[in-house]
């Protein structure tokens, strides 16, 4: 095999890549994971991480340095590049098209996650970057003591509204619905915190300010009553994308996450989803590595039987 040939290519290095990275190389396959800019995904950007199993209470950072220094240690190689195209060939392989020129496997195992959702309302796009974030950890401590807005009900919205009650007094979390989607726990131990408050039923119909934000206005849905109220800055956590645009040819659900079995084989023979672009009910970071664990022992036997190895 030349050095851009692989058994298995692993596109993205999120926690779901790097424990299949680590699996398939461990497993005795030449394994490479593809990454755009630096491994770990959105992991990387989590504060505090207290429900991967065994660790106690974990950094997003320490976590993600760890999976990635174990893939590495087994033999898989990481390689700095942005895919561009993935063509199935007639032999069965796979080319993968990148911005460093091509490699070529004999299974592809899609990790390429999901990116923030936008709230799509009047304001956002004009003040992100001035106080409308997406991440609490790099932005939070730009407005420590100052009046918060956190928009989202799931598990996102209300366990980063818990970090930013480390930095301000004055948390508010604005969701549509009157329940949360979060889990009772995360939900729990925000209220523990008792520097939160909570706006339920309500829309976020725009946010406002000339050159930073200065103030949200909502639909009090219960009262059915706009109103305007004073935010310094706003944190919207709604939800995400998966990011499957580099695999139009396999099948999507209707929300755009890729379909796959329980071994996660896609509709492709050799083409495997992992994580959260997969269509998986539960996306937490242990779900995603043991989609990669899986998706590496189902490649080494699609691979040996390709070789005609399999016994
Ligand atoms: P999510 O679970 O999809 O929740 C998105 C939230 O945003 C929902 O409450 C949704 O409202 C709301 N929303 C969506 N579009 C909206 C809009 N246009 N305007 C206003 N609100 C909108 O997303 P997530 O919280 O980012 O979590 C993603 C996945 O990661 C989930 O599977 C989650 O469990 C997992 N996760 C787990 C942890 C943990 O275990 N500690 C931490 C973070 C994330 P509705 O409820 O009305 O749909």
């Amino acid at each position: 095999m030349s050095d851009r040939e692989f058994d298995v290519l692993i596109i993205g290095g999120g926690p779901g890549g790097l424990a299949c990275g680590q699996y398939s190389a461990r497993a005795g396959r030449k394994t490479a994971i593809l990454e755009e800019m630096a491994c770990g995904g959105q992991t990387m950007i989590i504060d505090e991480i207290e429900n991967y199993p065994g660790l106690g209470t974990i950094s997003g950072f320490e976590l993600s340095s760890a999976f990635e220094s174990q893939a590495v240690k087994f033999g898989c190689e990481i390689i700095y590049a942005t895919v561009e195209e993935i063509v199935k060939n007639e032999d069965k392989s796979f080319t993968v098209k990148t911005s460093d020129g091509d490699f070529k496997a004999l299974a592809v195992v899609i990790s390429t996650g999901a990116k923030h959702r936008n709230l799509g309302v009047p304001g956002e796009e004009k003040l992100r970057g001035h106080g409308v974030s997406y991440c609490a950890t790099c932005d939070g401590p730009f407005f420590k003591g100052k009046k918060i807005l956190v928009c989202g009900g799931g598990d996102s919205a209300v366990q980063e509204a818990n970090y930013l009650t480390k930095l301000s007094d004055n948390i508010t979390v604005c969701h549509r619905r009157d329940r949360f989607r979060a889990q009772s726990a995360v939900v729990k131990a925000l209220e523990d915190t008792g520097k939160a408050t909570f706006k339920m039923n309500h829309n976020v119909l725009s946010i406002n300010g000339d050159s930073k934000v200065t103030s949200v206005t909502f639909l009090d849905k219960t009262k059915n009553e706009e109103y305007t109220e004073d935010f310094d800055a706003v944190f919207v956590f709604v939800g995400n994308e998966p990011q499957s645009q580099i695999v139009p040819f396999a099948e999507l659900d209707k929300s755009g996450f890729i379909v796959t079995d329980n071994r996660m084989r896609t509709s492709v023979e050799g083409l495997y989803a992992v994580g959260d672009v997969r269509n998986t009910p539960f996306r937490q970071i242990v779900t995603a590595a043991s989609d990669g664990a899986v998706a590496a022992h189902d490649a080494s036997e699609y691979i040996d039987e390709l070789k005609g190895n399999a016994y």
